[in-house]
């Protein structure tokens, strides 16, 4: 084909792509919407507007004519550079192609129903703490997810398959690999810690921080850090979450609890990490590869980076502390720097994963990890969750549930056939580690920067390291031109121990 065609079959394919992805912008915001402020009785439409949206999105991005425009592409001169952006648009719209279509149209809508009606049988056995209830519909879940991953083909592990749609690349082996080598030093640390018998004053926040000046706070550090209201939002919401809803616009949200500080601040600085990196996507790129991002683990370790490295950083609460001590004089007039710093800090083992401290929640994490591969690979069946869940638990935190509402049936993920999705919170953490390590090697002053309350120069960091390179390379890649080493558990347990050494006098 002349280089002239070539081009033209480029436009005729991104054109459309922009098109669809457009259509799935405003699925994005009805989301947005539905978890934000919506009324009540508007459920049911939306669902149907919802679903109506998805099924457009999926049927033109799967269209016939999408595999003969790539097919023309991908022994095209566009396709030869692999950096190049066009070549890495085809590549990996080629990618997402390619699986989508192995999927039938009967599945996708099989597994909507069962995921939606299987959350909705979670919430009600959650509520009434009676795994019974759920155990049917997880059966279902889970065998749809087995027949996915045999859909989707692998080499190693059916595991693999189903951990590809979020950490693309990512194997159980090279997972399992890193968290075996992590596990092995987090848990000596966490219990040396445990065994340090020091404990900070954690009812310093749960005092009675009021909700409009949280919202003040939080929206004042979200807007330090770098998020651009201009280009962004925060709402609230129950479970917080940050949608890039498209060029100029991402929404990101919290939740305030009047009697725990840490929930709407810390939820905000997270949100806000995701929405710098949505932020930072280059909008020439809208809707294509090249201007989206990298996998969940990127995206969560943007948003872990902000939220602990960044802002449970004493030098971030240099800048901050008194600041919070006017906004909430009751609370934090007579508590020094120090004690609230530790408060912030604080580890101890618990249950719920969401509540977790930094040391703690990749443990919550690898649990989950292990047993839904054990799930898929058919070694454990979805009866033996409870009793399972409960014994690894114990051996990893030394403390046993009291109910599967505290235990096994306290996240939606299964429920909604999110299996797979877990290992990226963990992944999150220890790429958030490794890239800020490299980051303090560029720039030796940030944090004197931080306690000065500039943090520009480490936003434009991962602005140019990371966010702009889009899908250009796979997160394992990246990670390795960005630092110059593979991923590793190391500087994630670097920085904890320099961190928590002090504090817990270890
Ligand atoms: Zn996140």
């Amino acid at each position: 084909m002349s280089t002239n065609g070539t081009s033209q079959t480029y436009e005729k394919l991104t054109k459309r792509i922009r098109e669809y992805q457009t259509l799935g912008a405003c699925g994005s915001l009805l989301s947005w919407d539905e978890h934000t402020i919506m009324p009540q009785k508007g459920a049911e439409f939306r669902s149907e507007q919802l679903s109506l949206i998805a099924g457009m999105v999926h049927e033109r991005s799967t269209a016939p004519e999408i595999g003969d425009l790539l097919g023309e592409l991908q022994n095209s001169d566009l396709a030869t550079r692999p950096e190049a952006p066009e070549a890495v648009n085809i590549r990996e719209v080629s990618r997402e192609f390619q699986k989508g279509r192995k999927l039938s149209k009967e599945f996708v809508e099989e597994l909507t129903l069962v995921t939606s009606q299987g959350q909705h049988a979670w919430k009600k056995a959650r509520e009434k703490k009676d795994f019974s209830l759920f155990l049917p519909y997880l059966e279902k879940v889970i065998a749809l997810k087995i027949k996915q991953a045999e859909t989707y083909g692998y080499e190693q592990d059916r595991y693999d398959a189903l951990i590809d749609d979020y950490e693309p690349g990512a194997t159980f082996e090279s997972v399992g690999k890193v968290f075996a080598g992590f596990r092995e030093e987090l848990t000596p640390f966490l219990k040396a810690i445990q065994d340090s018998g020091k404990k900070p004053k954690r009812e310093i926040i749960e005092r009675h921080f009021p909700v409009g000046a949280q919202e003040t706070f939080a929206t004042g550090a979200a807007k330090a850090i770098g998020f651009d209201f201009k280009a962004g939002r925060l709402d609230v919401t129950t479970h917080p979450f940050c949608s890039g809803i498209g060029p100029g616009d991402t929404r990101i949200t919290t939740r305030y609890n009047p009697n725990h500080f840490p929930d709407a601040f810390f939820g905000a600085l997270h949100e806000a990490g995701h929405g710098i990196y949505e932020q930072g996507l280059d909008t020439s790129y809208f809707g294509l590869p090249m201007g989206q991002a990298v996998s969940l683990g990127i995206h969560e370790s943007q948003s872990r980076l902000w939220e602990n490295l960044v802002g449970r950083s004493k030098a971030f609460w240099k800048r901050f502390y008194p600041d919070a001590q006017r906004y909430f004089p009751q609370a934090l007039s007579a508590v020094a720097l120090d004690d609230f710093y530790w408060a912030v800090n604080d580890v101890r083992p618990s249950f719920i994963r969401v509540e977790a401290d930094e040391v703690t929640y990749n443990l919550h994490i690898i649990l989950r990890f292990e047993m839904e591969r054990a799930l898929i690979n058919e070694e454990i069946s979805a009866a033996d969750i409870p009793a399972v869940w409960n014994e690894k638990f114990t051996s990893f935190f030394g403390i046993t549930p009291p109910d599967d509402s505290l235990g096994c049936m306290q996240d939606v993920h299964w429920s909604a056939g999110l299996m797979g999705y877990f290992p990226t919170y963990a992944l999150g953490n220890l790429y958030a580690a490794q890239f800020f390590a490299k980051a303090l090697e560029d720039l030796p002053n940030m944090y004197e920067n931080f306690a000065k309350g500039e943090f520009g120069e480490l936003k434009k960091w991962l602005n140019e390291n990371i966010h702009a390179h889009g899908q250009r390379y796979p997160a394992e890649k990246l990670v390795e031109l960005v630092t110059g080493k593979p991923l590793s558990h190391a500087p994630e347990m670097k920085y904890l121990n320099e961190k928590y050494g002090p504090l817990y006098g270890i």
